[in-house]
């Protein structure tokens, strides 16, 4: 056991969803042609002038009211200076937060579960508008050797960085925090939220301190974690790393470190500059965003029912397990799906565990996304209602939501053509199981000095003559009756 307690807090870059960047018209776009989606202002060119987008500010205060932020009526963008390939301007525009200077959103937060089974809540220091920076290339293979390429594709698109407070205390928890900002963030539409395509980038701050000391330790900040996966891990290693410095009495310094995914380790990528390095100053090509209090409640009237609250509605309202609960809100059209199923008259229950089970089963093989799906939820709820009223068994229901997610077709058609319905016709099962008992004549002695095994056995042999049609509630009667 170690005596040192972590501290950890994060900053959280998301893309927002917007279909032009933040200050010119050129389109947001993904895997393009390099430099194609390029205006004279993405390379700060003399001459150019920035226009905001006002979706941004929509989209930014729509994630900050989701958390609980304040939105600050009025705030206004800053230059953060700094010199690198990928930032032609020679500054990012971006927002700042000191004693005279508000960014767009401040405070509110989100909860996470602790290890001990209860709950932290983390808090958020803002929520803050920028513009992303270009990308620099070094290792493509058009790239020539010991040179770099930049593509501004990427610049002037929209991001908010959302900033915790130093209140995570595991690795786990931070990976809670940001799943959970996630799932809020694409809910919501504010983002699309594909950590592959860079949509939501981490950089975490860490440090430990004796348990039960309530000063901050020297903090280290490690970047370049493209997953969340990585992300925990990266603060595992460091935090190990930590523990190794301060127990072989050096000192830790305030550093940045780069996450190495395929090494699993960090190493020291630069000291941090001071914040005062990037001068930030007011831009003067822009003017202060001011929001009024109409527009503040119409963007909080349209954010949907978020995901912890659908949690809780799930569990209490329909007595689903947390498990399913959780299973069913990971996105809000699977969320959707199922409430549309129950909607018309499933019972919550048996809906969930078709969703849970062979949807997204289905789903997964397929590759694709519920939208996708060709069995609609009414479809679904038909299928369900073939069960409960005898037409079909179980296990030919399955085949058949098989065929539905193929073809479209209402499962009623399908059973019809294939020939399905369910056979509950005693006299005709009962030849079925005769011949069966006839077939088995030593596993049926067995059934009948009681070994209850062989009850499977028969069930599966019934089930495979009559290609799954057999009642089996009435198989089993049958069964039982011979075996006396
Ligand atoms: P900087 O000036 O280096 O940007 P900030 O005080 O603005 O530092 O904090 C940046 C992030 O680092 C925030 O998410 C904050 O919660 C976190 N942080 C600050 N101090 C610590 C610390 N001692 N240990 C861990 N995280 C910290
Ligand atoms: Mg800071």
């Amino acid at each position: 056991m170690s005596d040192f307690e972590t501290v950890i807090g994060l900053e959280v870059h998301a893309q927002l969803a917007t279909r032009t960047k933040i200050f010119s018209g050129a389109l947001v776009s993904f895997g393009d042609e390099p430099n194609t989606n390029v205006t004279p202002l993405c390379l700060g060119l003399p001459g150019t002038l920035p226009v905001l987008n006002r979706q941004v500010v929509e989209l930014s205060m729509r994630m900050g009211l989701a958390v609980g932020c304040t939105i600050q009526t009025r705030s206004r963008f800053l230059r953060k200076n700094y010199f690198y390939p990928d930032l032609p301007k020679g500054y990012q525009i971006s927002q700042y937060q000191s004693n005279n200077e508000m960014p767009l959103a401040t405070g509110g937060g989100i909860e996470v579960v602790t290890a001990d089974g209860g709950t932290r809540f983390i808090r958020l220091v803002r929520i803050h508008m920028e513009e992303d920076a270009g990308k620099s290339i070094h290792d493509e293979p058009f790239v020539p050797p010991g040179e770099s390429m930049v593509d501004y594709n990427r610049t002037g698109v929209p991001l908010i960085e959302i900033v915790s407070e130093p209140d995570i205390r595991t690795p786990e928890e931070a990976s809670q925090f940001v799943n959970r900002l996630r799932e809020i963030l694409v809910y919501t539409g504010v983002s699309e939220g594909d950590m592959e395509k860079g949509h939501v980038r981490i950089d975490a701050n860490v440090s430990i301190r004796p348990v039960g000391s309530e000063e901050l330790g020297v903090k280290v900040e490690v970047k370049n974690m493209n997953s969340v996966r990585n992300c925990q891990r990266a603060l595992e290693v460091e935090i190990d790393r930590q523990i190794d410095v301060v127990n072989s009495g050096r000192e830790i310094i305030q550093q940045t470190m780069l996450f190495d995914p395929v090494r699993e380790d960090v190493r020291p990528m630069r000291t941090k500059e001071a914040s005062d390095d990037y001068r930030y100053f007011p831009d003067p090509d822009l003017v202060p965003i001011v929001v009024d209090q109409p527009w503040i409640d119409r963007v909080q009237s349209q954010i949907p029912e978020l995901p912890a609250a659908k949690r809780e509605r799930f569990e209490s309202d329909l007595n689903l397990s947390q498990d399913q609960a959780d299973v069913l809100t990971a996105d809000r059209q699977t969320a959707d799906y199922f409430e549309a199923v129950i909607a018309v008259g499933v019972e919550p229950a048996t809906a969930a565990n078709w969703v849970q089970g062979d949807v997204l089963r289905t789903l997964n093989e397929a590759k694709i996304e519920i939208d996708q799906l060709r069995a609609t939820p009414a479809q679904l709820a038909a299928l369900i209602h073939l069960i409960d009223n005898g037409t079909i068994s179980a296990n030919v229901a399955r085949k058949v939501f098989a065929e539905m997610a193929s073809t479209g077709d209402d499962p009623s058609d399908i059973v019809e053509r294939q020939g399905l319905v369910q056979i509950s016709d005693e006299s005709a099962l009962e030849t079925t199981v005769d011949e069966l008992i006839a077939a088995h004549p030593d596993e049926f002695a067995r059934l009948k000095e009681g070994d209850k095994k062989l009850q499977g056995f028969f069930m599966g042999q019934i089930m495979k003559a009559t290609k799954g049609q057999a009642n089996p509630k009435i198989a089993s009667q049958l069964l039982a009756q011979k075996a006396q």
